[in-house]
């Protein structure tokens, strides 16, 4: 009897229930009167304002809502 050299290994990696890959939806964007506003996607808090929808894009992207991420 030989030993069976062709078992498969299945790696541990593949199932990872601790990482989520979904990102974070971004900030939601309105355009009111010609000025577009990013609002939180949670709650709707103000997170920037800017003229353009590009710059209120970055401008949102660097700031985290603090109402739903409480700084103690
Ligand atoms: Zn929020």
């Amino acid at each position: 009897m030989q030993p069976d050299s062709h078992t498969t290994q299945v790696s541990p990696f593949l199932d990872r229930p601790g990482l989520d890959p979904t990102p974070d939806p971004g900030p939601a964007l309105h355009l009111l009167a010609g000025v577009w506003t990013a609002s939180c996607p949670v709650c709707g808090y103000q997170l920037a304002t800017a003229r353009s929808q590009e710059r209120c894009e970055r401008r949102a992207a660097r700031r985290t809502c603090p109402v739903c991420h409480e700084v103690p």
